[in-house]
């Protein structure tokens, strides 16, 4: 990625940081990506990765991977080392650069005794709904809390005692004494610490029963590391003048800037971690790495790869304007990728057995097909192809349209890399349903049309006697409204009603050709005519499974027009 700094678009962040190195206001960027751990990381999150991890490689700096982990309740090791796998996956690398929030539990405790002792926190024992009501509202001032004006020695104490556990969760909070009456509800004596008994932190254990808020703990946190450029979504904006506050107050090495940006948000799904796990923990679908889930490890398995998820966040850049992306940008971003790198393959979804009534019962060709139309580079394999073959049910229809341009009855039609056959038959089962078509082929048209000939389509096709049984999954949008929030919202009814029943088709009676017996998990193939196919994760033994990663064409377009009840034709899936 070292060519990436003149490629890379421009954006207000950027352009912030290059007046900061020339002005000499900074010397050394420095920047971090600070997830919470409780859940896995998702789409709008590789937004962030790529511009913080992007900015420290472009302007020489670093980037520190930090777990934001005060909420101790909701936090689990197991989401820990999955955004690890999911950061390095994207190809970004933090080096030495680990940090947990709670790895400054102690400073952080000091820090907070600093302001008692500046007589700028205080021990507030309002219960948690008095303190609310006491807080005031966007046109009301607040109140001052009765125990705002506690001595530094009764607050040195009392504070202690919270970190001894001498008080149950609930009854007190250490708070900053800033201004009831400020316009900005964030200023408004916010808490700094709260009591939780009873949890063990990932981390620390059972050290700790007071645990610090995520506003005290950051801009802190974001001071000793070092941090410059304090890079985050625009929820935080009212947050900045607290941010700035306790780093003014407090004895810090230096005083970082924050700066916030749009949240990504992609249409058909949903991003908050809370909805994600509960699509999750209720069944909605089959885990964090879900193909049809946003998250990275769901977009990994399902096919997609670094290179094109870190293009689509340069393509849908950095600013403040709320959006909501489309999900055929990210599409086409992974289309482009794999368009370049995955070889090509053939595979029968529907089959239809082909019978060559005029080609040897014991014959069988290797007929050289190239890897990649356009590069060489890429090789070549060798299809057997025999008396017996596949084609999908949909290249063959009795009573065609006129702009059919497959095999229809008598017409004539060329397989992929082989020979033109013609359907001379068609064979049926007692019910009538056509399981079998009688075909004749010509010799001469091996890779070649001999003059005067006219076929009109090109099919794919395997080898039935060679094809490899296969499980594939073609998967839709997860929900069937481009705002299941929005739609949530408006209706009254629940975001889940929104879900798409039909998010998953799973085809079982699939055939592949046999190249594909050396496919490992996670390798990517166009199926000709099909779209881009990744071999599942979870694919062993017997019967491989794959997963449609993107059809090959942009597709939405075509389902937006079926919701709006336009030009509902049947597609040829
Ligand atoms: P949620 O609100 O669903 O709990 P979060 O935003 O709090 O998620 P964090 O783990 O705190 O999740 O996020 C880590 C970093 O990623 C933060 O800096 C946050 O601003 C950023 N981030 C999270 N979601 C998005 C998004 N959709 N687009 C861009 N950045 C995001
Ligand atoms: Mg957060």
């Amino acid at each position: 990625m070292s060519d990436s700094v003149q490629r890379r678009p421009g954006n207000f962040i950027r352009q912030i940081v290059e007046e900061d190195l020339r002005a000499g206001r900074v010397r050394r960027v420095a920047t971090r990506f600070p997830p919470e751990p409780n859940g896995y990381l998702h789409i709008g999150h590789a937004k962030s990765i790529c511009l913080n991890f992007g900015i420290a490689e472009d302007y020489g700096g670093t980037c520190n991977l930090r777990f934001d982990d005060t909420n101790p309740h909701k936090e689990d090791t197991e989401y820990v080392e999955a955004i690890q796998r999911d950061v390095r996956w994207l190809g970004y690398d933090w080096g030495e650069r680990l940090y947990f929030a709670s790895d400054y539990f102690e400073q952080l405790y000091d820090f907070a005794v600093e302001l008692i002792r500046k007589g700028k926190a205080y021990v507030c024992d309002l219960t948690p709904e008095e303190i609310r009501a006491y807080r005031g509202t966007l046109t009301a001032p607040g109140r001052d809390s009765p125990y705002r004006d506690r001595s530094v020695a009764e607050n040195l104490d009392l504070f202690e005692r919270m970190r001894a556990g001498e008080f149950p969760d609930g009854s007190r909070v250490l708070r900053a004494r800033i201004d009831m009456a400020s316009p900005n509800m964030n200023l408004r004596d916010p808490t700094l610490y709260r009591i939780r008994h009873g949890v063990i932190h990932h981390q620390t254990g059972e050290a700790w029963c007071i645990y610090p808020m995520y506003d005290f703990t950051h801009p802190i946190c974001d001071a000793l590391e070092g941090i410059t450029h304090s890079l985050c979504t625009l929820e935080f904006e009212d947050h900045r003048p607290l941010y700035d506050w306790v780093l003014d107050n407090v004895s810090v090495p230096c005083h970082p800037r924050q700066i916030e940006f749009s949240r990504l948000n992609l249409e058909y799904t949903v991003m908050s971690k809370r909805k994600l796990t509960e699509l999750v923990e209720e069944g909605y679908v089959e885990g964090w790495d879900d193909p049809r889930m946003p998250t990275l490890s769901g977009l990994r398995r399902r096919g997609y790869t670094p290179a094109s998820i870190r293009d689509f966040c340069e393509r849908i850049g950095i600013s403040r304007a709320d959006n909501v992306v489309e999900m055929g940008m990210l599409e086409s971003c992974i289309r482009e990728d794999l368009n370049r790198r995955a070889p090509r393959r053939m595979a029968v979804l529907h089959p239809l057995k082909v019978v060559l009534v005029d080609y040897p019962e014991d014959r069988v060709e290797a007929l050289e097909a190239p890897n990649h139309p356009q590069d060489p580079a890429m090789g070549s394999r060798r299809l057997p192809f025999a008396r017996e073959l596949y084609i999908d049910r949909g290249d063959f229809m009795e009573n065609p349209p006129r702009k059919f341009k497959r095999l229809v009855p008598g017409g004539e039609v060329r397989l992929r890399h082989a020979y033109v056959i013609r359907c001379e038959e068609i064979i049926r089962d007692h019910q009538g349903e056509i399981i079998e078509l009688r075909c004749s082929h010509d010799p001469r048209t091996l890779h070649a049309n001999p003059e005067g000939r006219k076929v009109k389509g090109v099919i794919h096709w395997v080898s039935a006697r060679h094809a490899l049984a296969a499980e594939i999954r073609l998967y839709d949008r997860l929900f069937t409204h481009p705002h299941p929030d929005a739609a949530a919202r408006e209706t009254g009814r629940d975001w889940k009603d929104f879900i798409n029943p039909d998010s998953l088709r799973t085809l079982t009676r699939c055939r592949l050709e046999p190249a594909l017996a050396e496919a490992r998990p996670g390798d990517c193939f166009q199926f000709e005519r099909e779209g881009y196919f990744c071999l599942d994760a979870g694919s062993g033994g017997e019967r491989p499974v794959f997963n449609r990663v993107v059809t090959l064409r942009d597709t939405w377009a075509k389902i937006e027009q079926q919701l709006r009840g336009e030009n509902s034709a049947p597609g040829q899936s």
